[in-house]
């Protein structure tokens, strides 16, 4: 079992001191991909850096602004270019003179019945790209950018090497796991960017959504056995008949919200194509949401 963690105090639009170095404010977009909304991360004390800005929500550029009054934004990180996390990088850019920094890589569209999380943001542009990783300074922090595709192709964690702390944006959250959408979500990728951050033993994890992490090295232990027991409930699901991925999600996430099933679907095909790809399952053609699954023979 994954130890969430769900208990957050915040108000809309305040500042609260999380950590010496992070300040945090919560956008008002609460939702079922995003929890009670997109955690704004501001980080260290006079020229400071912002990760993910969020939705573009005038209220919440303004609390940003608010928050940081007399002190100097001089970098911008986004994790991944989705529109929870994004759009408000470039007003808050233009507004404060920052560098946006992520990696410029465009993930592949996501084309499908459902809208994931709150879609794409498609015209997000990255002033710096980062795609390999890198570290920055400011006065009193150092951030390093970890590519940990998975998610999305683009996706980047920020480690604040001061308090051997991860902003691990979707990759890791506290309140719920990730959505892995192919083709630009890739779950052999996504494990290996887990066993990456299990590798840095973190003192805690600071997602996008939700409160911190803060016992790493069991709860990313538990993320990654939470997905191995998900490819073996899918072997067990087409061994005894099933072989379609629509007819398998509501057995599969009995647990969960059923406006989550869409997405959910997108999960279990993730893992049917890295399943398919290392030649535990067979399918015709290529692996869709509509492909008849089978176990090689
Ligand atoms: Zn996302």
């Amino acid at each position: 079992m994954i130890p969430f963690v769900r208990e957050i105090e915040f108000e809309y639009g305040a500042c609260d001191r999380v950590s010496p170095l992070i300040r945090r404010v919560v956008a008002r977009n609460p939702g079922p991909f995003t929890f009670k909304g997109t955690g704004t991360y501001i980080v260290g004390t006079g020229d400071v850096a912002v990760i993910d800005p969020g939705p573009d929500l005038d209220e919440h550029l303004e609390a940003i602004l608010a928050a940081t009054a007399g002190e100097r934004i001089t970098h911008i990180f986004v994790t991944h270019n989705h529109a929870d996390h994004s759009p408000l990088a470039r007003p808050l850019s233009e507004r404060t003179g920052a560098t946006i920094y992520a990696c410029a890589k465009q993930g592949v569209p996501t084309e499908s019945e459902v809208r994931m999380e709150a879609g794409d943001d498609r015209n997000f542009r990255p002033d710096v790209g980062l795609c390999d990783g890198g570290v920055f300074r400011g006065g009193d922090w150092t951030l390093e950018a970890i590519p940990t595709p998975g998610h999305t192709s683009n996706h980047i964690c920020y480690a604040l090497l001061e308090e051997n702390a991860l902003f691990s944006g979707d990759h890791i959250m506290g309140w719920s796991t990730t959505v892995i959408s192919p083709p630009d979500g890739d779950m052999g990728d996504y494990f290996q960017s887990l066993e990456t951050i299990k590798a840095r033993d973190f003192s805690t994890l600071w997602p996008t959504h939700g409160p911190p992490i803060t016992d790493p090295a069991p709860f990313v232990q538990a993320y990654i056995d939470h997905r191995r027991t998900r490819e073996k409930q899918i072997l067990a699901a087409l061994a005894g008949g099933h072989t379609r991925i629509k007819a398998l999600v509501p057995d599969l996430y009995k647990d969960v919200d059923s406006r989550l099933y869409p997405a959910a679907a997108h999960s279990v095909m993730a893992h049917m194509v890295q399943m398919v790809r290392d030649g535990r399952l067979v399918t015709d053609g290529e692996p869709t949401l509509d492909s008849d699954y089978r176990l090689p023979t």
